[in-house]
């Protein structure tokens, strides 16, 4: 595909006008399982130490059919570089982020996306809103400069939190995409339901809004519902592959039977859905009317080629999807050796 600038190709809300939109997210996840970002303080520092490492994640998910590609700047905010020291390196960071995905959007058809996240110090009084105001304003800033095509603010526990995001992002004129977080109790931390947040975000001026994070595809789908029924924009659904249950709705309140211990956030391994789950969740969701679809923490390049291929689409990736009538011992093909077919059975 030849290089086009990013400003020129379909917009998010002319693609979602007429299909879908799949959005690879979880991007902290895949790096610390890759080795190159620390658990606990989750900040992205790896756009800056291995620039490489993130080129060719964003290009994995798009490969692997990603419609959007998100600037790495999940936690890249002033409070989280607070946190461990380095705030001379917030806005190197956010440039190098925000550069990294720009160089994979522009050499593919996908779009540029900056990205706000919660802050974790976000309080009703004006002290608080005051400093996360300023934290969503410099980002927005940043992403502005870099020229990005729709903005997304993810992963907020309070609807007043997302409100400050949705309007520094909306400064922008472009697209905005606004998901929230459920936790165990299935309301907002400022106590709204799915459909009340999804609701007041609407009403903000929001372009998109739904669920991310958190929740697996199971434990999802009820609130998306809510969401769906709530509003008239668009919807947006992206859970984290893990096998949630009505009991452990959350990838945080999961227990392993085996180990007795909380798996949260480096020991879900045994809980990561297979491909076809999000498969199956990508056609339960969109048989909803939801339209923007993708995985959050724990996302690998096989999850969201399945669910692009469930909405219709042919990645790259596809070309290697999988065929076993060729495989050794359990293919149909009717050169392989006999035996080792019947041999299948005692695999
Ligand atoms: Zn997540």
């Amino acid at each position: 595909m030849g290089k086009t600038d990013v400003g020129v190709k379909p917009g998010l809300l002319e693609r979602l006008g007429t299909d879908v939109v799949v959005c690879a997210e979880g991007y902290l996840f895949e790096c610390e399982r890759r080795g190159y970002l620390q658990a606990g303080a989750f900040v992205p520092e790896v756009v800056l130490e291995h620039p490489e490492v993130i080129t060719e994640l964003h290009r994995e998910f798009v490969h692997a059919g990603s419609d959007i590609v998100e600037a790495f700047t999940y936690y890249g905010h002033r409070e989280k570089l607070r946190l461990i020291g380095k705030e001379h390196l917030l806005e190197p960071l956010n440039r190098n982020a925000l550069a990294i995905a720009r160089q994979v959007a522009m050499e593919s058809n996908s779009l540029l996306a900056g990205d706000l996240s919660n802050t974790n110090i976000y309080a009703a009084d004006d002290a608080a809103r005051r400093t996360v105001r300023g934290i969503f304003d410099e980002q927005v800033g940043w992403a502005m400069e870099a020229g990005v095509d729709l903005f997304i603010g993810e992963t907020f526990s309070y609807v007043g939190e997302a409100l400050l995001a949705l309007e520094a992002m909306r400064r922008s004129g472009r697209p905005t995409v606004v998901t929230m977080v459920f936790h165990q109790e299935a309301t907002t931390r400022d106590g709204y339901t799915a459909g009340e947040a999804a609701k007041r975000l609407e009403d903000a001026g929001a372009d998109v809004v739904g669920i991310n994070c958190g929740r697996g595809p199971r434990t999802i789908l009820p609130l998306l519902e809510q969401v769906r029924q709530a509003v008239s924009c668009h919807v947006a659904a992206l859970p984290v592959p893990y096998r949630t249950t009505p009991e452990q709705p959350t990838m945080q309140s999961l227990r392993d039977p085996l180990t007795d211990i909380r798996p949260f956030p480096t020991a879900l391994d045994p809980f990561v859905c297979t491909r076809y789950e999000l498969a199956d969740f990508a056609r339960a969701a969109h048989a909803m009317g939801v339209n923007y679809l993708g995985v959050c923490c724990g996302a690998g390049p096989h999850h969201i080629r399945s669910l692009a291929e469930a909405l219709g689409r042919t990645p790259p990736a596809s070309r290697y999807s999988p065929d076993m009538s060729k495989h050794a011992f359990l293919g149909t093909d009717p050169t392989l050796k006999q035996d080792n077919r019947d041999f299948a059975e005692r695999l």
